[in-house]
């Protein structure tokens, strides 16, 4: 029987100690949150964030646009709230209507605002190693590692996934701390024979059961970033057979409960983080 990894408990510390760090700053840390159209799992995803920024201390400002927004406003939006000395972050919910460049308008943010990390140049410093943040799921999981004494210094760390936002800037992160990184995707021909070497693993394909008992190194730590809606339960569930694999692995995440609060505890992080280098606490941009 493994540990189970609790990401919920530990973001609440986390959440407790930012709050005290913030009440000590001569003003509040600020970020705004740009939304467009309504897809409920992003609704969901923005109210949780203010009601941790609330619990943190912050200030937090929500721009709701309706889908029929142009690319233009969004851009003026960004290019006032860069401007804004009141705003340390500025955070653009994900996916954007399909009509519109993500990219465009994550790189109008400010580089010294973007607290996702998601800024060219803020992932060009991450390769260079020497990012102030990293996005929220990759730190998060660090912390989380960190926090359970996981080393990952000489380890061998398969990642399944690449995404921009989880998987790329994770298996950087891993190098980052000596860890001999794998990644894994679509197009990885035997993914049994890859995952069955990883001391830590860490899957974010969003496909419910992908990674089953047999795919497991004895021993090894399991982190299950996915959070796939059960069709017959309608609960959620990660990518990780848990209940199969638990009986193997040292260490494992929950679904619900692991990665996602360590997620947006991190981006309460990151807020603290931009606000300390603007009020001059840290050095840097
Ligand atoms: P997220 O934002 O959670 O990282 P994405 O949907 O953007 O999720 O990315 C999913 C990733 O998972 C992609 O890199 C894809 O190649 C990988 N993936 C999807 N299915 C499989 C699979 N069956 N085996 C290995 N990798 C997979």
């Amino acid at each position: 029987m493994s540990t189970i990894l609790d990401g919920k408990a530990l973001a609440a510390s986390i959440r407790g100690k930012i709050r005290e760090e913030a009440a000590r700053l001569p003003r509040r840390p600020g970020i705004a949150v740009l939304l467009v159209g309504e897809d409920p799992a992003s609704e969901l995803y923005v109210k949780n964030k203010a009601k941790d920024c609330v619990e943190c201390g912050f200030l937090s400002q929500l721009f709701d646009f309706p889908d029929t927004v142009s690319e233009e406003e969004l851009l003026g939006t960004v290019s006032k709230l860069n401007a804004d000395p009141a705003i340390d972050g500025v955070l653009v919910q994900l996916p954007l209507p399909a009509c519109m460049s993500e990219r465009r308008i994550i790189e109008a943010i400010a580089p010294e605002k973007d607290v996702d990390a998601f800024h060219p140049l803020n992932v060009g410093r991450m390769v260079h190693g020497d990012s102030l943040l990293w996005p929220c799921t990759p730190s998060g999981i660090a912390v989380m590692l960190d926090s359970y004494a996981i080393p990952v210094d000489g380890k061998i760390c398969v990642m399944v996934g690449r995404s921009d936002i989880v998987g790329k800037p994770m298996g950087l992160l891993l190098l980052r701390r000596h860890g001999t990184v794998i990644y894994c995707h679509r197009h990885t021909p035997d993914l049994a024979a890859m995952t069955r070497q990883a001391d830590i693993l860490i899957v974010a394909a969003g496909r419910q059961g992908l990674i089953r008992a047999d795919m497991v190194k004895p021993g090894a730590a399991v982190v299950d970033v996915a959070m796939n809606r059960d069709p017959v339960t309608g609960k959620f569930t990660g990518d990780v057979c848990f209940d199969e694999v638990k009986d193997i692995a040292s260490f494992i995440t929950p679904v619900p409960g692991g990665v996602g609060p360590m997620t947006r505890a991190m981006l309460m992080q990151n807020v603290l983080t931009l606000a300390k280098r603007h009020m001059g606490l840290l050095p840097g941009a």
